[in-house]
């Protein structure tokens, strides 16, 4: 069993930080997922994704959490990887449990079984790709990128807020790219969320992650999507992030509701615009799982 995560009050939606509740955080990814699925172009995929979320969640409950690191300068959790290999490459097992839980195209199940052959030493060189958003291997970076947050989301739980020094454009918990940002709360304050980790960072709205400029902003929507989601992007750095809006998006969540909207990704793309984030769920899309 892993220590109580430290309170952080749903209503609380001014703190700087808010740190991921990884016995809460995949379960209700896996329910988001599932409820996105229906109707979809890439479904299937999405409940591929869904059961990836439920085998995390198993992890979180089977295994035993991980050793936090030593406190060092910068992110407290920077460097965590490397520390404790042993114990992301056990939320590995049970992920990939659960990846063939189901029905699995041909090039995700020959993933499966690259993941599972794989020495120790190339599942580190492929868990050392995923925080970079471009894994050589995409089919089976998803299953690698669940069982890092996993891993992370756990040590991150138990991070004192007070040694967290504020973040802009990456996790001031464990230095990993966000996901998407989020907006929430009566206060409308926005949150950038951690791909990896899962940790939250209050950033002010209307201002770029990346550069901090706030004067060259604009929100791409598609016409007639979904509602409350859009890429904020920035004309001075050619950056953007897409940003959900939980009052209009209930229930949305980074990592499932940044999959199920990849076609925006494409709009903003051949806009000439650069992704400032990274999903570890969705490095390649669908695409990587079915071909
Ligand atoms: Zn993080
Ligand atoms: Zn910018």
């Amino acid at each position: 069993m892993s220590p109580a995560p430290l309170p952080i009050a749903p209503g609380d939606a001014l703190a700087p930080l808010r740190l991921p509740v990884p016995e809460r955080v995949f379960r209700d990814r896996a329910t988001r997922l599932d409820a996105l699925a229906p109707d979809h172009p890439a479904g299937d995929w999405l409940r591929f994704l869904a059961r990836l979320a439920r085998g995390q969640d198993r992890a979180v409950r089977e295994l035993r959490a991980p050793t936090p690191p030593r406190a060092g300068g910068g992110p407290p959790l920077a460097g965590a990887l490397a520390a404790s290999a042993r114990s992301w490459r056990a939320a590995l097992e049970v992920v990939l449990a659960a990846a063939r839980d189901g029905p699995l195209p041909g090039p995700a199940r020959a993933a499966v079984e690259r993941l599972e052959a794989a020495a120790p030493d190339a599942l580190e060189a492929l868990a050392a790709q995923v925080p970079g958003g471009a894994p050589e291997d995409l089919a089976a970076a998803p299953v690698v990128g669940a069982a890092l947050q996993v891993h992370r989301a756990r040590l991150a739980a138990r991070v004192d807020p007070g040694a967290v020094s504020p973040g802009a454009g990456s996790c001031p918990v464990c230095g990993g790219l966000p996901a998407a940002s989020v907006v929430l709360g009566d206060a409308r304050a926005r949150y950038l969320s951690c791909g990896l980790c899962g940790a939250e960072w209050n950033l002010p709205r209307v201002q770029c992650p990346v550069c901090r400029d706030a004067s060259r902003l604009s929100y791409l929507a598609i016409e007639g999507g979904r509602p409350g989601v859009a890429a904020e992007t920035c004309d001075r750095c050619r950056a953007y992030l897409k940003i959900f809006d939980l009052a209009e998006a209930p229930g949305a969540d980074a990592i499932a509701d940044d999959a199920a909207t990849l076609v925006l990704d494409l709009l903003v793309g051949e806009r000439g615009f650069l992704r400032a984030g990274v999903n570890p769920l969705a490095p390649g899309g669908e695409r990587a799982w079915t071909a």
